[in-house]
């Protein structure tokens, strides 16, 4: 409120001094000169609370001491008479006006005894309309002043609003409320956000400090609590709260905070459809708000919506980014920044890393839709039945991994596992149908000092590695023995490096003929490793190594262009055979982009025509990536090049992925084969192969052929193109040099004699 008086500072203090002057002198005898230019307060003379009181409106004029007269707003006199200690007193009221004509003083001229001239009274009127011309200037300046302290004020917070971030929040809210807080000189600020699904106002920062009680009658308070948390649910404007009809509200203020009476003001953090929150000041006793002041908050609270409406898109992306779509828990790289604060922190922690068993086949067989809500199931229980010290992710897939806190004994951690063995593996209802599956566990216990949460999770995937192996659902704890496998296999994987890099591989075929006549129909290429000290292993000795480690893929391309020149020599030295080199791929192959272009240059640089080489690949290559591994196929296709699905019948590759991918043979897995004279349901395993091979028109070759009963068998059912030890071990080339120069071997030294071969038979032909 604007205030004029001899201590004004500025020209309406200056002027103020002028008239106060002025009128001694002009008007003779004037003994009192009183000035109230506000209607707040007042100079000496005027009871400044009565006249500030709302509704008032009045002031007291007092002469030595006593009340001689009340002026009014309203209805301001211009002049009395009065008798203060038998002195007779002439008093002049001249009323100071805005220009909008409200009146928010007086200028009281009083002196003993005499009468008022006219002259004298249009002076004291002359005056007064100076003061109102110098109390409406001086209000225009201080409007402009207090405006340039308040967009400083708004501009100020908005640059430390802008600055903030989900990590400073709670700093800015609070320093925020504390700037506005001084600024407008409130006893208390505060910002409250308003949670309209559990029907609170929740406190989110405070200035002051105080001590809080518990329970904290302010913390979360319903709406429905009183008239004004029921008000700021909805607010859409400010809202100003007086003393009277608000008792719930100061008694809840009083037990909060220790403040008796307050008048307090709350504006609204808007959004779009809703409110968002309030942010609200507390005056003990009373403050009267601008419009000004009012707008300025209004400008803050938007910036404050805004500022939260950031916060919760980086708290949205980093929630994104930190947690796995399906389930809602987190994921891989929440995980290992959990992991590393607790290793930093020398926090015991088990890991618990397990997967269900078969669920890619549970997927395949129940679609993915189901697969899905069996995860979201299981990461449901895993939730629940996890204690507050721990903490689950899930990595992808049907991987989760549980940090489990506060372990104890080794004995401890398998009993919790088992627990959860027991929790996760209840049967799930799908339709009424119970669908019934089982997790393995792998578990690590971190020893002090283990800072790499990498490497605690691989041994836990170890672990879990080991627990499948031994026959799945159950937990196997990371021990020295498989601590010792991790060790042997790095050292392999280091020399096997070299030996990929420089000479260390070899390639050996093993012939695949007619099981009828022995005629030579083509050769495997197997790797081989000539270890320093091991001697030459066989890939079975190797390859998971190559292919966990993703050498598979520098090797696989030596083994093809390896193939591709030893064919060319063949083809040189016995150009009248029509040898086709089968050549096995590893399903990492097939991700690395390229692999149709290394082929085609293969084939140009060594003049192979594609139908010379054939791909082998599993059934798993078929199925990770099907849409690309199709388009590979295909680019194989258009060079020629033949595919055959090696170790057929293991996987789960299905009827309809086969049909659509061009695929020219399957090869029957050993095991059936072997187990075709003596395991009826590897016979029917082996027919049902043969069949589909005849449905789809693919070549059928059975391999691992140990004994001769096997190719009888597998004559009977109709399959001719065998490979085994039976015929013969896969060669270096110079060994292999006799078969192909005979382009055959003598099947008939592997045949009991005198049988007659079905081969001969028309079905088979
Ligand atoms: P595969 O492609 O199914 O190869 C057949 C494996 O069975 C070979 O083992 C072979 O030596 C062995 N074998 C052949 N006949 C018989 C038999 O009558 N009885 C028995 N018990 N075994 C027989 P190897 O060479 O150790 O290869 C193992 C697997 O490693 C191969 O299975 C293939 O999947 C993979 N592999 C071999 N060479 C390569 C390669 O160059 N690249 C890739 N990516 N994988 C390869
Ligand atoms: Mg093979
Ligand atoms: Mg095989």
């Amino acid at each position: 409120m604007t205030e004029i008086n001899d201590m004004t500072p500025g020209v309406a203090g200056l002027q103020t001094r002028l008239v106060i002057e002025t009128i001694t002198q002009v008007v003779p005898g004037a003994e009192i000169v009183e000035i109230v230019a506000s209607l707040d307060e007042s100079i000496s003379g005027f009871d400044a609370e009565s006249w500030a009181a709302p509704g008032t409106e009045h002031a007291l004029v007092h002469i030595r001491k006593r009340v001689v007269g009340i002026l009014g707003v309203q209805n301001a006199i211009s002049s009395f008479s009065c008798v203060v200690s038998g002195v007779a007193w002439g008093v002049l009221v001249e009323p100071i006006a805005l220009q909008d004509g409200a009146v928010i003083g007086a200028l009281v001229v009083a002196r003993q005894g005499r009468v008022w001239s006219s002259r004298e009274r249009a002076l004291t009127r002359a005056f007064g309309g100076l003061l109102s011309h110098t109390v409406t200037l001086a209000s225009r300046e201080s409007a402009l002043l207090d405006q340039r302290r308040l967009d400083e004020l708004v501009g100020m917070v908005a640059e430390r609003l802008m600055s903030a971030s989900s990590r400073n929040r709670q700093d800015v809210l609070t320093w925020t409320t504390r700037v506005l807080a001084e600024f407008l000189g409130a006893d208390v600020a505060f910002l409250r956000r308003n949670d309209h699904q559990r029907g609170l106002s929740i406190l989110e920062a405070e200035w002051p400090p105080r001590d809080i009680p518990r329970p904290d009658p302010l913390g979360e308070v319903p709406f429905d609590a009183d008239p004004v948390f029921a008000a700021t649910k909805n607010l859409r404007k400010p809202y100003l709260a007086g003393v009277d009809g608000e008792v719930d509200y100061l008694e809840r203020v009083e037990k909060g905070s220790g403040v008796p009476l307050v008048g307090g003001a709350c504006v609204p953090l808007l959004l779009s459809e809703s409110t968002w929150g309030v942010l609200g000041f507390l005056h003990f006793g009373l403050h009267k708000w601008t419009v000004e002041e009012l707008s300025a908050l209004q400008a803050i609270a938007s910036m404050l919506v805004q500022l939260q409406a950031r916060i919760d898109a980086e708290e949205r992306t980093e929630y994104i980014a930190l947690h796995d779509d399906l389930t809602g828990l987190p994921n891989r790289r929440s995980l290992l920044r959990e992991l590393e604060v607790r290793l930093a922190a020398h926090r015991e922690t088990a890991i618990l890393f397990f997967d269900l068993d078969r669920f890619k086949v549970m997927n395949d067989f129940l679609g993915h839709a189901s697969g899905d809500r069996v995860l979201t199931t299981i990461a449901d229980r895993i939730r629940t039945s996890i204690r507050p010290n721990d903490f689950a992710a899930r990595l992808g897939g049907d991987e989760f991994v549980i940090l489990v806190g506060d372990v104890g004994s080794e004995m401890e951690v398998a009993a919790t596992a088992y627990r959860l063995l027991g929790v996760i593996g209840e049967p799930i209802d799908f339709a009424g149908q119970e669908v019934t599956h089982t997790a393995s566990i792998g578990i690590v216990l971190s020893t002090p000092g283990m800072k790499n949460g990498i490497e605690l999770l691989g041994w836990a995937d170890v672990a879990l590695y080991a627990a499948k192996r031994q026959g799945r659902n159950q937990a196997v704890v990371f021990d020295e023995v498989l601590r010792e496998s991790v060790s042997e296999r790095s050292r392999t994987e280091l020399t096997l490096r070299e030996a990929i890099e420089g000479d260390g591989l070899r390639l050996h075929y093993q012939p695949e003929v007619d099981l009828r006549t022995g005629k030579l129909l083509a050769v495997e290429a197997l790797v081989r490793w000539q270890h320093p000290t091991r001697g030459l292993l066989p890939a079975s000795a190797f390859i998971t190594v190559a292919e966990e480690t993703g050498l598979v893929v520098d090797m696989g391309r030596w083994v093809f262009a390896e193939a591709c020149r030893q064919l060319a020599a063949w083809r040189r030295e016995y150009p009248d055979l029509p040898l086709v080199v089968r050549v096995n791929m590893s399903p990492a192959q097939f991700v690395i982009s390229g692999l149709v272009e290394f082929v085609e240059n293969c084939l140009r640089v060594h003049r192979i025509p594609g139908e010379r080489l054939c791909i082998e690949m599993t059934e798993h290559a078929v199925l990770q990536e099907p849409e690309q591994t199709a388009r590979i196929l295909q680019g194989f296709q258009a060079l020629g090049v033949e595919v055959a699905i090696d170790d057929f019948g293991t996987g789960y590759a299905s009827f309809t992925e086969l049909k659509h991918l061009p695929v020219n043979f399957l090869k029957l897995d050993q095991t059936f084969v072997q187990g075709i004279n003596s395991d009826p349901s590897d016979k029917a395993i082996v027919e049902a192969i043969i069949q589909l091979g005849r449905a789809l028109d693919l070549g059928v070759i059975a391999e691992g052929i140990e004994c001769s009963a096997t190719i009888d068998k597998l004559l009977e059912l109709g399959c001719h193109r065998g490979q085994g030890y039976l015929m013969s071990v896969p060669m270096s080339p110079d060994e292999l040099a006799p078969v192909l120069r005979a382009g055959a071997i003598e099947i008939s030294k592997f045949r009991p004699a005198g049988k007659v071969a079905p081969a001969l038979s028309e079905r088979s032909l």
